[in-house]
């Protein structure tokens, strides 16, 4: 049995940044990942908007090695269907200079980059260990079990992702609801070198993202693809219950997905390099975990901090920011040697006053509108009806737009119903 102030599991964004935190102040920290390396077990997107980042490291784009791949100047977020596509695109130039608005990041770089500074900041690393449970005393976490190990600490902080099964074994987290449980899926395809540029007409380190609602299967749910170095990063996060309804596979998604022709161009000829899956809890404000407890806090994707808005997909900089906070408040905790939940409530004090208790607040009726159907065959289905009926000419005489727009939602959606899916989308945005 060993001893540390505070334990860390999992040794992603928020693990890494909660124990480099506290390690500067001089704690005692020990940082336990599962993985062999941190980054190895990881599955997200990769956008990274960078302003959490940047508040600790500035200018982190420019350290060797670099821990970022492109900065994201091109965002398009995209309606399909299986052969069309009606997308808003924002280019915008000044997300391509210092201090940038979000980076495409590969978790195998950004992760073991993160931990080398918690490393260098005097953190021990235990890798290639998974935590099978918390040591409890009249119900107060004193530490970490790993089969017959054991490590104790005055404060733990779980950062364990989205499974999150030590911090819902906790307390009484809120039941399972199918209804916000998704699966993400996602891949890395290699490019042969100069590629990425020349397919997205792309300068120096900018780069393009693409969002996208509908099409494959009609499952609900959105997928993405983004610019990397010399790779692109595609996937998809879907609802559960939609799979299950739908009785199809996420890998049968993935694959349809692939295949669509405004995506296939962009893929032809490229290497598969990796692929995994994951949970994901899509819940937001209503589906937190309880965030502290008597020798514990919650940071990060364990506690729920996920805000998918359609258009922008953000759990990094709420897993970094909670990190951050969550290593500050332990800071506090072990040197007033006092780590009951009482003393800990000033991490959810800072959370409330930081972005991602503030944002989460006020974006709460997202996961609701995203559980809209209609959102993933209907309306994808009617605005590029009426496009393809704006830009297709073939002589025989083209409709005025008002019999477009008529001819375009007639027999898919009454006006009453457009008008209040309308306003609860406007709502909740
Ligand atoms: C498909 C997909 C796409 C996404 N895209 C984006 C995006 O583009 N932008 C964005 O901002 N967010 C995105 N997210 C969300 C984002 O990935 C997460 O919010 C973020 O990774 C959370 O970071 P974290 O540090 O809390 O957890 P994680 O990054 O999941 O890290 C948890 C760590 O804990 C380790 N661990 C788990 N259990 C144990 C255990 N028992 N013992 C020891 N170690 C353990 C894991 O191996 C892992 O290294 C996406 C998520 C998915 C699934």
């Amino acid at each position: 049995m060993e001893r540390f102030d505070i334990v860390v599991v999992g040794a992603g964004l928020a693990g890494c940044v909660a124990a480099y935190t506290a390690a500067r102040e001089g704690l005692q920290v020990v940082l336990v990942e599962r993985g062999s390396q941190p980054g190895t077990k990881t599955v997200s997107g990769g956008l990274l908007y960078t302003h959490a980042l940047g508040r600790l490291f500035p200018k982190f784009w420019e350290e060797e090695p670099c821990p970022v791949e492109r900065a994201i100047d091109r965002n398009v977020v995209s309606f399909l269907t299986p052969t069309r596509a009606a997308s808003l695109d924002y280019f915008d130039a000044e997300f391509s200079r210092p201090p940038f608005n979000a980076f495409s990041v590969l978790r195998s770089r950004l992760d073991p980059w993160l931990a080398a500074k918690a490393e260098a900041a005097g953190a021990v690393p235990v890798y290639g260990i998974k935590i099978d449970d918390l040591v409890k005393e009249n119900g107060h976490v004193v530490g970490i079990r790993a089969g017959d190990d054991e490590i104790r600490a005055d404060v733990v902080i779980l950062s364990e992702g989205s499974n999150a099964i030590l911090a819902r074994g906790t307390a009484s987290p809120p039941k399972p609801d199918p209804h916000v449980v998704g699966v993400g899926v996602k891949q890395v395809i290699g490019l042969p070198p100069g590629e990425v540029e020349r397919r997205f007409q792309l300068r120096g380190i900018s780069g393009t993202q693409y969002t996208t609602i509908g099409f494959p299967s009609d499952v609900e749910g959105g997928g993405f693809l983004y610019t990397n170095r010399e790779t692109l990063s595609i996937g998809l996060i879907l609802g559960m219950e939609s799979l299950v309804r739908k009785g199809v596979s996420m890998f049968e998604v993935l694959e349809e997905y692939r295949q669509h022709p405004l995506l296939s161009r962009l893929l032809d000829g490229g290497t598969l390099l990796e692929y995994s899956g994951c949970f994901v809890e899509e819940g937001g404000w209503g589906r937190l975990l309880p965030l502290f407890g008597d020798g514990y806090l919650v940071a990060g994707s364990a506690a729920g901090f996920f805000l998918n808005s359609g258009f922008t997909l953000r759990g990094m900089d709420f897993a970094l920011e909670s990190g951050r906070i969550a290593g500050e408040t332990a800071v506090r905790a072990v040197r007033a040697k006092d780590p009951s939940a009482a003393s800990l409530t000033s991490y959810r004090t800072a959370l409330e006053q930081s972005f991602v208790l503030k944002e989460l607040r006020a974006f709460r009726g997202y996961p609701a509108v995203f559980r809209n159907p209609r959102l993933y065959g209907t309306y994808p289905e009617i605005l590029t009806r009426l496009l393809h009926g704006a830009f297709f000419t073939d002589g025989s005489g083209r409709p005025h737009l008002r019999k477009l727009l008529a001819e375009s939602y007639r027999g898919r959606a009454s006006l009453t119903r457009i008008a209040r899916d309308a306003w609860k989308f406007s709502s909740a945005l």
